[in-house]
């Protein structure tokens, strides 16, 4: 296991951040993993996703 792919950017990435765990009714679940730059835009929950960074002059 050297890396994932990220469900956000789609990219592979060496350091895979575990954000989000799919339960299957039938076989065992699947783990999501995101890179490291997508992951604290995921684990901080999808209402925050929307969320812009404030304007900067
Ligand atoms: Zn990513």
């Amino acid at each position: 296991m050297s890396g994932a792919v990220c469900c956000r950017c789609g990219r592979p990435t060496l350091a895979p951040v575990a954000v989000r765990y799919v339960e299957r009714a039938s076989g065992p679940g699947v783990t999501v993993y995101a890179c490291p730059d997508c992951a604290p835009r995921l684990t901080l929950g999808p209402s925050s996703a929307g969320l812009t960074p404030p304007p900067r002059g």
